[in-house]
């Protein structure tokens, strides 16, 4: 076995013996793999096998997924958050087609040429699928390395991102690489947690800096905390046939492409008075607040959410605005909702027939 350190040494048996079954490890498909990768980047493995699953059945290959329409990515990536990853999914799958053949390319750079697939992705399909030594680093590799090596430069700065890449492309072997990118992510995925690390079942235990001190979990360290935005959402749910008025969300916002209720975003919670004035603004015809919601606490990861869904009666005979569309009952199936309107819509009595 040539490899490079005698961290990897250690980790490549303990990964082979320890490793959890997952489907996507019994292939070295690249289209399998980078599907997975972007699938687990914001997404728990539980969570994210039966997405993967759910992708493999209904586009088997890069051309399935590329042939495929914006909308139909969407509602098959619905609940998982982070919809820019679906929407780079299908650009990335048509680029691969277009410009590859149909190949994902055996070149870290060229990776790197593909929607949405920044150096961690690149790296994974490299040194995975193609067994080119090119380091992984995810939140769990940060935390190993940091705490194997006792590293205090924050890894959020751009001197601790250029310092752990070093060291990462300094331990990584020549020969499995990609199981040696996997051994690392595993082992802190799975043994050296955040809050309480598994030290005894650590294959690094006797090499590791923050062990030996005793203060394993000030690492990894960061500089500082990204800012929560906090904002007020009113969501209008106007009856229409046996269904509901929706559209779609545009913008280099949350959510962008998917459908929602008609949305009045304010600077602060607000009550009926204030909602009506702002009603009248984008509904000159007859309307009538028919009752509302609780408020509802939605939290993104750099974003709180507190929405409150307004029942309005309205009169849609007159002028509405043009992006409103009537969805029936039936065609809400195949529409892409935020989680948080999906719930709501489904405790929603409107939408049972009740
Ligand atoms: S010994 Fe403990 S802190 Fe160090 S790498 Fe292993 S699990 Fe993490």
């Amino acid at each position: 076995m040539s490899t490079a350190s005698p961290i990897a040494d250690a980790l490549l048996p303990w990964y082979r013996e320890n490793r959890r079954p997952l489907p996507w490890r019994d292939t070295r498909d690249p289209y399998a793999i980078w599907l997975s990768e972007v699938i687990l980047q914001q997404t728990r493995v539980d969570q994210g096998r039966a997405y993967w699953h759910r992708f493999m059945e209904r586009y088997p290959t890069v051309q399935d997924l590329a042939a495929a329409s914006e909308d139909e990515v969407l509602r098959l990536w619905q609940g998982l958050g982070y919809y820019s990853r679906a929407r780079n999914l299908r650009t990335a799958a048509r680029q691969v087609v277009a410009e590859h053949g149909g190949r994902f390319p055996a070149d870290h750079a060229a990776l790197l040429g593909l929607k949405g697939v920044g150096d961690y992705t690149a790296s994974a399909i490299a040194s995975i699928c193609f067994g080119i030594p090119e380091p992984v680093l995810d939140g769990n590799v940060y935390r190993v390395l940091a705490r194997v090596f006792g590293i205090a430069t924050p890894i959020d700065s751009t001197a601790g991102r250029k310092e752990f890449r070093a060291l990462a492309a300094e331990l990584i072997p020549t020969d499995h690489p990609g199981d040696h990118n996997q051994a690392m992510m595993e082992l802190g995925a799975t043994v050296c947690a955040p809050r309480d690390p598994d030290c005894d079942a650590c294959p690094l235990v006797r090499r590791c800096v923050a062990h030996a001190r005793g203060n394993m979990t000030e690492y990894p360290v960061k500089a500082g905390r990204t800012k929560i935005r906090k904002r007020h959402f009113n969501y209008l749910i106007i009856p229409a046939g046996d269904g509901l008025i929706l559209q779609k969300r545009q913008g280099r916002d949350i959510w962008q492409g998917l459908y929602e209720p008609p949305l009045i975003e304010t600077a602060r919670a607000i009550g009926e008075r204030t909602l009506l004035q702002e009603l009248r603004t984008i509904l000159p015809g007859g309307k009538e607040i028919r009752g509302r919601s609780p408020r509802i606490k939605h939290i993104l990861s750099h974003q709180h959410i507190q929405a409150v869904f307004w029942h309005i009666d309205a009169d849609l005979g007159g002028q509405v605005p043009a992006s409103w569309e009537q969805v029936g009952k039936a065609a809400l199936e195949g529409r892409a909702l935020p989680r948080l309107i999906e719930r709501y819509l489904q405790e929603d009595a409107l939408l049972k027939g009740a």
